[in-house]
């Protein structure tokens, strides 16, 4: 169902209040931003909205403060950073809700920052009085933070009761028009990559976008739990052995759509540089920390036919050189496939980053969470409390 897009709405005159994602990385003792990516990647919605000729207020959590003020997890410094890159000034309320924050309501072209949301235990809460008093700020409510999308707090769900109109910024929108187009409308052939430490962190994923991909990639960590399950010795490699039975049925009713590695590159201690071999069978006291040149090649092949890529999780432990290889090997195959890619935050984008491919995909999600469980065919509450079209 199409959500309510910022482009639909008549700003002009009107005070809105958009949820974005400032949850940036602080040096210790809080005082300096170490990316302000976040901040930057919200810069289009807020130039957007204020182009509209409307009062801004913008508000987000940063860290885990715990409900209770904490001056180390301030947004002060995010303020004096968003001014800079906006050339504009930036008015840092002393709180999120109350009289003192009323009266400083912003006037058209004007931008007012409220302080993190998370001084108060009752925004993680979605408590009905905090949500009623952060709604009673605005006319209309806009939510940018796909990050936070699937958590149900104040500011995210709560206190769009309180409004007569919810939409989703540009970066939102963005991320639900190409995590729904691949999962819902894919070009094909479409295909899965997914990698990573666990099996069970993605057991949802997997059911779920194996009723919607043509082929299944899997490799990392989480393949060797496969290929145990298939009678396979995966000598010292990560195994979940309780999760060997859900894996043994996720192959049955997979089938030919699944490719697990071929080969592998083992090595005796999960170190940097650690002496490594390729091999097709796993001896004892070996552990594999990547796919395999064979393996490489043949994932390459499959994403080279592919029409649409949905990607989540490293393919070894890309951390270390030289176990990197099958990540940055793909990351590249990928990038220069033609398809429409979307990949999942988190250690994903640092691979694409690593591999220097970035702007060669056509999406890479904001949100590690909020993607796996858009990709696990959950609906986020926060999208889900948005107004539809
Ligand atoms: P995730 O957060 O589930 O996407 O997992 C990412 C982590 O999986 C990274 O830190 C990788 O180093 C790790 N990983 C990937 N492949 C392997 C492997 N073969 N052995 C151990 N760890 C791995």
């Amino acid at each position: 169902m199409a959500k309510l897009s910022i482009r639909d709405l008549d700003l002009k005159g009107k005070t809105v209040f958009m949820r974005v994602d400032f949850n940036v990385p602080l040096a210790p003792g809080g005082q300096e931003i170490t990316s302000d990516k976040r901040i930057r990647a919200a810069l289009p919605t807020i130039q957007y909205a204020l182009e509209q000729g409307c009062g801004l207020i913008l508000a987000s959590h940063l860290g885990r403060p715990k409900g209770k003020r904490n001056p180390e997890m301030s947004l002060q410094p995010v303020a004096v950073k968003l001014a800079e890159l906006l050339g504009k000034p930036v008015t840092m309320a002393p709180d999120c809700v109350g009289p003192e924050v009323a009266a400083l309501k912003p006037k058209p072209g004007e931008v007012l920052l409220l302080e993190n949301l998370r001084f108060h235990a009752e925004e993680e809460a979605n408590d009905a009085e905090f949500s009623r008093q952060l709604a009673a700020l605005c006319d209309v409510y806009v939510n940018d933070a796909f990050g936070t999308a699937h958590r149900a707090h104040a500011s995210t769900v709560g206190m769009i009761s309180y409004v007569s109109q919810a939409a989703a910024g540009l970066l939102m929108d963005k991320e639900l028009q190409w995590l729904g187009k691949a999962t819902q409308n894919p070009d094909r052939p479409c295909i899965a990559i997914l990698g990573g430490a666990k099996v069970s962190d993605k057991i949802e994923v997997i059911q779920n976008l194996s009723k919607v991909v043509d082929r299944l990639l899997i490799g990392g960590a989480m393949a060797y739990t496969f290929l145990k399950a298939r009678g396979e010795t995966t000598g010292k490699s990560l195994v979940e052995d309780d999760k060997l039975p859900l894996a043994s049925e996720l192959m049955s009713s997979l089938g030919d759509k699944l490719m697990l590695p071929a080969d592998h590159v083992v090595a005796e201690e999960f170190k940097a540089d650690a002496p490594h071999e390729v091999v097709t069978s796993i001896a004892d006291g070996k552990m594999a920390l990547d796919i395999g040149p064979a393996t490489i090649a043949a994932f390459e092949a499959v994403i080279r036919s592919s029409k649409t890529i949905i990607w989540n999780g490293p393919m070894g432990v890309f951390e270390m050189k030289p176990f990197d290889t099958g990540t940055v090997a793909l990351a590249k195959a990928v990038a220069g496939s033609g398809a429409v890619s979307v990949v999942g935050g988190g250690d994903s984008e640092k691979a694409i980053k690593s591999a220097g491919v970035s702007d060669k995909i056509t999406h890479v999600s904001t949100g590690g969470g909020a993607s796996l469980e858009y990709l696990s065919g959950l609906e986020l509450p926060g999208v889900a409390a948005l107004t539809e079209k």
